[in-house]
């Protein structure tokens, strides 16, 4: 599956949970800046979702498949990290957040197919992305004011996070500048 379409199926899935982020935000990839990463939060009764998108180089300093065991073990470790999104993300305690769903797609760094055809796929696309997505459900959404980005500790690269957040009645854009951690929301 390509790119824009993975992206456009991620989407979908994310709509038939929770209100649909912008039109223009599902519409196609953002643009790829090596040291930003684009977050999509969105609140929806119960339902706190946050989508992740950003360049590999961002977070892991390559984009190609693993080619040594040194940069197998940062890709595995890399995989691990965004796997625990209760780090990465804190909403306010008292909204009694819990994560129930994680997704995380990268296409370079999940793939099994065999080595003899990464080198013709590494020519075609120079640049990768990983997208992931986290699911809270909280039982005092009310509560809920802010979430605590855990992203610029864990990813040393990373600079800059442009943040889209989606709440019942509107929506906001927010720039998070190395060390911000705060992500206001809107309702
Ligand atoms: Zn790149």
């Amino acid at each position: 599956m390509n790119h824009a379409l993975r992206h456009a199926v991620h989407g979908l899935a994310v709509c038939a949970t929770t209100l649909c982020l912008s039109a223009q935000a599902q519409a196609g990839k953002a643009a790829h800046v090596h040291g930003l990463m684009h977050l999509d939060i969105a609140v929806d009764k119960q339902l706190l979702i946050v989508q992740m998108e950003s360049p590999l180089d961002s977070l892991l300093g390559f984009e190609h498949r693993p080619r040594t065991p040194s940069q197998r073990q940062a890709a595995d470790a890399l995989l691990k990290r965004m796997d625990d999104g209760a780090t990465l993300f804190k909403p306010d305690a008292a909204a009694q957040c819990v994560l129930m769903d994680t997704r995380i797609e990268s296409a370079v760094l999940q793939s099994t197919a065999p080595a003899a055809g990464s080198k013709d796929a590494d020519k075609k696309s120079e640049h990768a992305d990983l997208d992931a997505s986290y699911e809270f459900s909280c039982t005092h959404p009310d509560k809920l004011t802010a979430v605590e980005i855990g992203l610029f500790d864990a990813f040393k690269r990373l600079q800059k996070i442009e943040v889209q957040v989606a709440g019942a009645r509107s929506q906001s854009r927010q720039t998070l500048q190395r060390p911000d951690k705060l992500v206001k929301l809107t309702r």
